[in-house]
This record gives C-alpha cells, sequence and structure tokens, in this order.
C-alpha cells in the first residue's frame, strides 16, 4: 500500500479553526502550546519537527478533505512510495 507525505506548508498561517482536526482527527490535532495545527506524533519522522509526517495510505480521503477544506491552504501532501 502506498503511504503519504503530508505537511505544513506555513503553521504560523494557522487560524485553529479546526477544520482539519474535524475532518481528518487520525492526522491533525491541534498543539496545547500554541493552538495551531500539529501532525500527530504517531505519524511524525522526527518526533521534534510537528509539521511533517508520513501516513498510511488508506487516509488519503480525509488528508484530501483537510486539504481542500483548510481556509488558509497551508496543508499539503503527496503520495510517496
Ligand atoms: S484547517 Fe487549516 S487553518 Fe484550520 S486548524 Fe487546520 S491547518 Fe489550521
Amino acid at each position: 500500500m502506498s503511504r503519504i507525505k503530508v505537511w505544513i506548508e506555513s503553521r504560523e498561517a494557522c487560524i485553529s479553526e479546526m477544520v482539519c482536526t474535524v475532518l481528518c482527527r487520525e492526522v491533525f490535532e491541534i498543539s496545547r502550546e500554541d493552538g495551531k495545527v500539529i501532525i500527530k506524533d504517531m505519524w511524525r519522522t522526527d518526533k521534534l519537527n510537528f509539521n511533517e509526517g508520513v501516513v498510511s495510505g488508506d487516509l488519503e480521503e480525509c488528508i484530501i478533505a483537510a486539504y481542500e477544506n483548510c481556509p488558509v491552504e497551508i496543508i499539503r501532501w503527496a503520495r510517496i512510495e
């Protein structure tokens, strides 16, 4: 099964209204530190980098929903082998 790289292009632009966490809670959550989006710990390639992860391909649909509905368009994704 393919995997998906997902990243936040410009985290400081997040307006914290939680569309992504509602549409794709498996991948995105809101930081308790600053209230902005982060990639869930379990998917991060670097545990200290909140902005990037590699997730299972079966989450593609929910990632696309988050990508398409983020009002400030900061969610990015790409299929990888
Ligand atoms: S949908 Fe976009 S603006 Fe809203 S919380 Fe997620 S990343 Fe931030």
